[in-house]
């Protein structure tokens, strides 16, 4: 962490961890929760529920901010977000270049 980063406190920076709960066999296999994840934690299984449609999955556990958009979003109450803790998020290092 640079001091300028220190200065406007991004050490003290957190950000919430959420869980994804998905219960497969209320799926329809719309895809809604997969394509307005503002994270993109979510992609498609290649596996069928016993409704016969193909039902999310979580892709990267440590992705998900526990926003709730999903569970809003779903119309068969199949998916949603717990919070599990807050994580320090990695922080960018800028380099300015001086012009020519
Ligand atoms: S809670 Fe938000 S970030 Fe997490 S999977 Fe749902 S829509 Fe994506
Ligand atoms: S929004 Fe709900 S029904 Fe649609 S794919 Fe996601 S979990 Fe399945």
């Amino acid at each position: 962490m640079t001091s300028l980063q220190a200065a406007f406190g991004a050490d003290k920076i957190e950000i919430p961890l959420g869980k994804v709960h998905i219960v497969k066999d209320r799926c329809k296999g719309c895809g809604y929760c997969i394509k307005y994840c503002p994270r993109e934690v979510l992609e498609v299984s290649d596996k069928l529920n016993n409704k016969g449609y193909y039902f999310p999955q979580v892709k990267d556990e440590d992705t998900c901010l526990n926003c709730g958009l999903c569970e809003l979003i779903c119309p068969e109450f199949a998916i949603w977000s717990t919070l599990e803790g807050y994580i320090k998020p990695k922080l960018t290092k800028v380099v300015v270049n001086e012009s020519p």
